[in-house]
């Protein structure tokens, strides 16, 4: 393949998909690499995704991709205190995360993006300092795609991001993740997720169902400590609530997968190339969503690609828009959300049993349907905080990391 390209993108998954429709929207010529033969497999998501942030993206989903929608979550506190906020309307969705990426990716080819399959990139061209294309591996051959731009969309284990001389993803702050399939839940409300806290199911994070409409589910959690399998096996067996839920379900599919707490990394360009989504760790560190917030950063990263090739200017001076765009856009809301991460992980299951029961006392369900926003976090915090039992809540919290954290 002798073509030049205005860009490669790394990865075909959500973040590469879209990266690449919206350059190829604006008449640029894009080719995505994906390791993989085919987009979507093997999926590692839970694919929970809030509405409002779909609809930011203006992307309407067919409905078999969506396989149900939540009006609301049940918190379980480590000792078994149980807080719900639930909505009038629907607010979440789970998506089949396979056909998800596949509705990115075919809204991509329709805009002219070519796909290489099963094509693994090894290492960047660099000529003059410039990313200038990538070398790639496919079908035990070695190649080299020239191009203008070059988009990392790789994922949370990106090769490039070293070669490029970036800082990667911050280690302390990765947890290690594992998402069941299972064919039944018994008890559960189909419109609502479950969420479960404590050390001893899930140290670091948190354990969860999430129901589809044929009452089959997906159970998972993340660990930062040991084996996340141990972690699930132990959570589907012996939480005193999850286990009776769970005691009839079948495994029919089980993945492991990291997932990048730590906030975006420092930098996320540099000459001739753009770093978007987990390779750049624009996830939620509360949540570990990463799917809205990437495809908003994607999106922007296509933008900049098009008014860099519109200038003829590659260089990092130019691409760094890109950062500040996406900075000015989730900026606030990652750095705040990384600091309640960090106030979460400094506290133990009692105050956190505490800190629930007062959230259900104080009627924080109510602040939390009025002003609430499930991505933007931080901004959500700062208008929650303006009314008194949120504020007391916080405070609250706060003091309750710190003493802990002190004594322990
Ligand atoms: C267990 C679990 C549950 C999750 N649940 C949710 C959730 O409910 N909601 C949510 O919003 N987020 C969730 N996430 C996070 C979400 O999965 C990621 O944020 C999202 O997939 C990021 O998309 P991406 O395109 O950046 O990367 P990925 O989806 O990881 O895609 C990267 C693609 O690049 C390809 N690739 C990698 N390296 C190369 C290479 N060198 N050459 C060619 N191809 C390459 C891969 O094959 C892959 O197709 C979850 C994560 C985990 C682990």
């Amino acid at each position: 393949m002798n073509d030049k390209f205005d860009a490669v993108v790394v990865g075909g998954g959500p973040c590469g998909s879209f990266s690449a429709f919206t350059m190829a929207k604006q008449g640029m010529n894009v080719i995505v690499c994906e390791e993989h033969k085919k987009i979507g497999v093997p999926t590692h998501c839970a694919g929970h995704l809030s509405l409002s942030g779909l609809k930011r993206l203006s992307l309407h989903l067919p409905s078999n991709v969506v396989e149900n929608e939540f009006k609301g979550a049940v918190l379980h506190s480590p000792r078994g205190k149980e807080f719900s906020v639930r909505f009038n309307s629907p607010v979440t969705c789970v998506v089949n995360r396979e056909l998800f990426d596949k509705y990115l990716s075919n809204l991509a080819v329709k805009a002219g993006v070519q796909y290489l399959f099963g094509s693994r990139v090894e290492s960047l061209v660099v000529d003059s300092g410039f990313a200038k294309g990538v070398a790639i591996r496919r079908g035990g051959t070695k190649e080299a795609l020239a191009s203008s731009l070059v988009v990392d969309a790789e994922g949370c284990s990106s090769v490039l991001l070293k070669k490029a001389g970036l800082q990667t993803l911050d280690c302390s702050m990765i947890v290690n993740a594992v998402q069941a399939e299972v064919d039944r839940a018994d008890d559960v409300n189909t419109n609502a997720v479950e969420v479960y806290l404590g050390q001893k199911y899930a140290p670091g994070f948190f354990a969860w169902i999430i129901p589809k409409r044929d009452m089959s589910a997906k159970v998972g959690l993340a660990t930062n400590m040991g084996n996340p399998r141990e972690y699930l096996h132990r959570f589907m067996q012996k939480h005193p609530v999850a286990s009776k839920k769970l005691r009839k379900s079948k495994i029919t599919r089980l993945s492991f997968h990291p997932i990048s707490l730590g906030g975006a990394i420092p930098k996320t360009y540099s000459n001739g190339l753009l770093i978007v989504g987990d390779a750049a760790s624009q996830v939620k560190p509360t949540t570990g969503g990463g799917v809205i917030f990437g495809l908003i950063c994607s999106r922007l990263a296509g933008k900049v690609a098009y008014e860099a090739l519109q200038n003829h200017d590659f260089s990092e001076a130019f691409l760094s828009h890109y950062q500040s765009r996406w900075k000015e856009r989730i900026g606030f809301d990652l750095a705040a959300m990384r600091q309640i991460r960090k106030l979460l992980n400094h506290l133990s299951d009692d105050k956190i049993d505490k800190i629930i029961d007062l959230c259900a006392r104080l009627g924080i369900d109510s602040v939390l349907e009025e002003v609430g926003d499930l991505d933007f976090q931080g901004a959500s915090l700062i208008r929650m905080i303006r009314r008194p039992s949120t504020l007391v809540l916080t405070l609250y919290s706060i003091f309750s990391a710190l003493t802990t954290s002190i004594w322990k």
